[in-house]
């Protein structure tokens, strides 16, 4: 269905794209198939794989429908559903950098992608270098013959400067090697990476595709150049997504427009609000006018999402965590995209570039789909706790 993706919007797209509901009996959604074997109907079909489906680690009905539906949103050739956004950002990683070879990473990454370089593709022989957030075009400087991948991510995990991925990749496919990016925070509907030069296109499905802080999911997107091979790692590694949660971002993604839609703007505010209060240094939302990246995240990106972070004016861990104890709507756990609202707070010791300095403690802000008046009067409690610490 919706065959001409560009000329329909994107609620109406996210409404009908992925199965085709007379595929299946007219049901309205996809069936969700439980399946390793898969039988042949004779000895030459199984000899040739002359089949669509060939086991169930190579793909189902399930998984076409939730990877068809998000080709359209990325426009890529072919997507892979993995078991969680870490291996989203993994898979793609080993099946692309061998040993001997140069790995570019951005700085304010996250951090779990950080940890995966540091030790295992140290491990198996990748040189692993990490770069400035706002490098741009300068990326050129730092490529080698032997850089095959630049990892990008953007806007940062926790501080959130914007990168200009059309420039690195610009400069990156000037010396052959290729550009993935972690683009968890905008999702397709609000950065199309695969038009702004990115190969690979990876999203932790985690969070707003599934919406509601209960599947774990990944999923990787590659253009024409690069999904074989990406296929190829895909198969190789074993690494395939369960049905039942494949089947519950798919349904998450049927509501993603209105959610986001409703994150964003819930977060627009929050954010402008939080820039007024007293204890407050910095907030750091690339949609402010105030933040240093505005002006591309406003050239590229067509909408922003519900994380943010905020700078308190000075002080350290005890006003951070007095901050934190304070809330009684926000929780404090990790991860986010889903419907209520989260608080944790930031660590940039891992950092080699993009640390700051900040004025004061940093927390991560994921406002969720609460009454925004309560949660102002949320962190208006935490704020008040900071300043008394
Ligand atoms: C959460 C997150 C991931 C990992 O997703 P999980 O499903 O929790 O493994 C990867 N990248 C970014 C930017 C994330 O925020």
């Amino acid at each position: 269905m919706a065959k001409n993706g560009s000329e329909i919007g994107i609620n109406t797209r996210l409404a009908h794209s992925g199965n085709n509901p007379h595929d299946y009996f007219g049901f309205v959604n996809p069936p969700v198939v439980h399946a390793s074997t898969v039988l042949y109907r004779n000895a030459a079909s199984m000899a040739a794989r002359s089949q669509k489906y060939t086991y169930g680690t190579r793909g189902t009905p399930t998984t076409d429908a939730l990877g068809q539906a998000i080709d359209e949103l990325e426009g890529s050739a072919g997507t892979i559903m993995v078991p969680s956004g870490l291996a989203a950002v993994t898979i793609p990683l080993l099946g692309f950098v061998s040993a001997g070879d140069h790995l570019l990473i951005v700085d304010s990454v996250y951090h779990p992608t950080r940890n995966f370089a540091d030790t295992m593709l140290k491990r198996l022989g990748v040189d692993v270098e990490y770069y400035d957030p706002h490098i741009g075009a300068g990326i050129a400087s730092l490529i080698r013959p032997n850089t095959s991948v630049v990892f990008t991510e953007s806007p940062a995990s926790n501080t959130f400067e914007v990168q200009d991925i059309p420039a690195i990749a610009k400069a990156a496919h000037a010396a052959g090697a290729i550009v993935m990016m972690d683009n968890t925070w905008a999702t397709p509907l609000y950065f199309r990476a695969l038009d702004f030069g990115v190969d690979i296109s990876i999203h932790a499905a985690t969070k707003y595709p599934a919406g509601h802080s209960d599947v774990l999911l990944g999923t990787v997107s590659a253009n024409e150049r690069c999904w074989p091979k990406l296929f190829e790692a895909f198969n190789t590694l074993g690494c395939c997504a369960g049905p039942d949660d494949v089947y519950q971002v798919l349904r998450g993604l049927r509501t993603m427009g209105l959610r986001l839609d409703h994150h964003q703007r819930s977060a627009l505010d929050v954010a402008s609000w939080l820039e007024q209060q007293p204890g407050v240094a910095q907030v750091l939302h690339p949609a402010l006018p105030s933040h240093p990246d505005h002006a591309l995240w406003k050239r590229d990106f067509s909408g922003s999402s519900g994380v943010f972070s905020v700078v308190l004016a000075g002080g350290g861990q005890k006003q951070q965590h007095a901050f934190l104890d304070a809330l009684t709507i926000f929780g404090l756990g990790y991860s986010w995209g889903g419907y209520e609202s989260l608080a944790v707070p930031v660590f940039l010791g891992d950092r080699v570039v993009a640390k700051g300095p900040y004025a004061g403690p940093v927390i991560r802000l994921q406002i969720g789909l609460e009454d925004v008046a309560d949660l102002k009067a949320d962190i208006a409690r935490g704020l008040a706790a900071a300043a008394a610490a």
